[in-house]
């Protein structure tokens, strides 16, 4: 029979596995058991939404067993069984599920070590069989065919299907044992005692029973018989009582689910009883996953009605601005035939989603009270979520969200939530004051932040595009209003300051038309700044569309030059010398008095991060009055 080649990435990980030296080569029944579970929970589930007749769940098992004369271990399940085509698709490409992360760090062609790390933090699948075996066959028949198949592989130079006999449907997948070499004993994993204890330590929590025949004797006597005992504990980790399982366990938990390599930052346990029942075992991701802000991220909770799976991400579990929560929702409340359709609508299911999304809320705000540097670093990855969560859907999330923001604080000189920016506001201080920029050492050296920091009052540092819209989501915050630092009254002046400077503006009247005429259309305003103190110029904004806002309009797709742009105002320091050099122009030479004109603007677009329309007019002109 012809041999079908494994797709390259298939062989690439095939090959890994074959020579592996990874010390935890164990792991191999772990996966080979959740799959079987897997197939189970799948056709649980066919059978409870087609209402099939005589079912009984209690029917489902997996078995385990070894033949030392033949060095098999077999593992067989009466789940859902594979089609001569699932088996091509499943077993001679590699999966897409889980082993995707696993293919992204592959490819960056890293050392063996790197390897051996991800085998042990991912689950590979069925792969990992040839850590341990020179042969692995998979007989198969599934629910939906009358044939029955065999893979059978000895690993990289390709697999052969057969047709085969098989009663019952489910799959059986024989493992041929290595034999053992110089450096490794794989004769160990034939003796029941050890096979036990890797189900106990990886697979207690599957939710069918696992069995293994046991020798007996019958009393009296010396003959032999065996019976089956069922090794896993079978309750699953959401199911158990909170002191029984550690830290460490739901972490283990965690990463082996949900393909991370990280800790969660956060385990969420909510054991809800009463009106409506279940249990549910939350996780808060402590990095976003290189997908995240993508399409290609799914939001959503696996759903379990009393213990079996009926969806693996569920989405209306979660808001949109918690979609980084993983986890488990278990319910005894639920229909167990509810088909999905029904159950987008089902009001138990709102009402789940509305104490999930509390809960989240309470413990993110306890995390940020209580265990600030963690939260830093949760917010880091998903700040950005959570500010697109107050500007979406009008703002009607924004009371749940905006007491978990962090922004950077001119005066704390660290990250801030509002409500420690407002309580620790002098008195004098009406406004909140923020700033937007790219980044914040940008934003700290701009010129128009001096005046608001020579008073004593922090600023807010804005640095992401959506920023901005949050603060006009918000308006206020604990009564107070935020500000812009390009606004023109910031609101630092005494009555008989601004008269004062009022009255100096009347006075240069005439040379301020005179800068707005040689600008032209480039600006909207010209007008003596109350808030540059060492700086000759700056750029500021009138109306609602402001600098930032009009960079990040023409940043998008195809709209650069139709994007709408802010009114500009540019603001000239009375004090400064520059000022002064411009004045003595004005009165004595009209021509250089343009020239500096058009000097100062740009200087003022330079330090707004503003794009500059001609850059060699103005290094021409600066070299021209020097
Ligand atoms: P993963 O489990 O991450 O999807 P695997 O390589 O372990 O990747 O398995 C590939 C696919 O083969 C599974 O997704 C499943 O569709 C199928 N499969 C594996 N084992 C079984 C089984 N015992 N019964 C039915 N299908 C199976």
């Amino acid at each position: 029979m012809a041999k079908k080649q494994f797709k390259t990435e298939s062989k690439r990980i095939l090959d890994l596995m074959i020579n592996s030296i990874y010390t935890h080569k164990e792991i191999f029944l772990r996966e080979i058991i959740s799959n079987a579970s897997d197939a189970i929970d799948k056709r649980c589930y066919v059978a409870l939404t087609e209402g099939a007749e005589g079912f009984d769940r209690t029917d489902f098992k997996i078995r385990v067993e070894i033949d030392k004369e033949r060095r098999t271990i077999t593992v067989s399940d009466n789940g859902i069984g594979m089609t001569r085509e699932e088996l091509e698709e499943n077993l001679g490409t590699i999966a897409k599920s889980g082993s995707l992360s696993f293919k992204e760090n592959l490819s960056k062609d890293e050392k063996d070590e790197k390897e051996i790390d991800i085998i042990g933090q991912f689950g590979v699948g069925f792969y990992s069989a040839f850590m341990v075996a020179e042969k692995v066959t998979v007989t198969t028949k599934s629910i939906k065919s009358d044939e029955a198949f065999v893979w059978e592989s000895t690993g990289v130079d390709g697999y052969t299907i057969r047709d085969c006999v098989k009663d019952e449907v489910g799959t059986t997948i024989v493992m041929y044992i290595k034999p053992n070499t110089e450096d490794e004993v794989y004769d160990e994993f034939l003796r029941p005692y050890r096979i036990k204890g890797i189900i106990k330590k990886y697979s207690d929590y599957v939710r069918y029973p696992i069995v293994m025949p046991e020798e007996k004797t019958v009393e009296g006597t010396e003959a032999k018989y065996y019976e089956d005992e069922t090794i896993n504990s079978m309750v699953p980790i959401w199911q158990r009582n909170k002191s029984d399982v550690t830290d460490e366990d739901c972490a283990a938990f965690y990463k082996e689910t949900f393909y991370d390599i990280n800790d969660p930052v956060k385990v969420i346990r909510i054991n809800a009883e009463g009106s409506l029942n279940y249990k549910a075992m939350l996780f808060i991701p402590s990095k976003a996953p290189m997908t995240y802000y993508t399409k290609e991220y799914q939001k959503g909770l696996a759903l379990y009605t009393s213990s079996v799976m009926i969806m693996e991400r569920c989405e209306e579990l979660l808001p949109e601005h918690f979609r980084f929560v993983k986890g488990v929702v278990d319910s005894d409340n639920l229909s167990l035939n509810i088909s999905r359709e029904i159950l987008q609508h089902d009001r138990q299911l709102k009402q789940i989603a509305n104490n999930l999304e509390k809960k989240i809320k309470s413990e993110l705000k306890k995390l940020l009270l209580n265990e600030r540097e963690k939260y830093e670093g949760f917010f880091t990855e998903f700040g950005l979520q959570l500010k697109y969560g107050v500007v979406s859907d009008y703002g009607v999330h924004k009371d749940t969200l905006t007491d978990l923001l962090l922004y950077y604080s001119s005066f704390a000189e660290k990250m801030v939530t509002l409500e420690e920016y407002v309580s620790s506001m002098p008195e004098s201080q009406q406004y909140i004051y923020y700033a937007r920029g790219e980044s914040i050492a940008k934003i700290n050296s701009l010129p128009q932040t001096e005046a608001v920091k020579e008073k004593g009052y922090g600023i807010l540092y804005l640095t992401d595009d959506v920023d901005e819209f949050v603060v006009n989501i918000l308006g206020t915050f604990m009564e107070k209003e935020f500000k812009n630092i390009n606004d023109k009254d910031l609101g630092l002046e005494s009555d008989e300051e601004k008269a004062e400077a009022e009255k100096k503006e009347e006075e240069n009247k005439p040379i301020l038309d005179f800068v707005k005429e040689a600008l032209g259309e480039e600006v909207e305003f010209v007008r003596l700044s109350h808030k540059l103190k060492s700086h000759p110029v700056c750029l500021a904004s009138e109306g609602e569309i402001t600098l930032e806002m009009e960079k990040y309009f023409k940043s998008l797709p195809g709209e650069k030059e139709n994007a709408i742009k802010a009114r500009r105002v540019l603001e000239l320091n009375g004090d400064h010398r520059a000022f002064e050099a411009l004045k003595k122009a004005f009165e004595e030479d009209k021509e250089k008095a343009v020239k500096l004109c058009k000097i100062l603007y740009t200087e003022a677009l330079l330090i707004a991060d503003m794009p500059i329309e001609n850059a060699v007019e103005f290094a021409q002109l600066v070299s021209e009055l020097m």
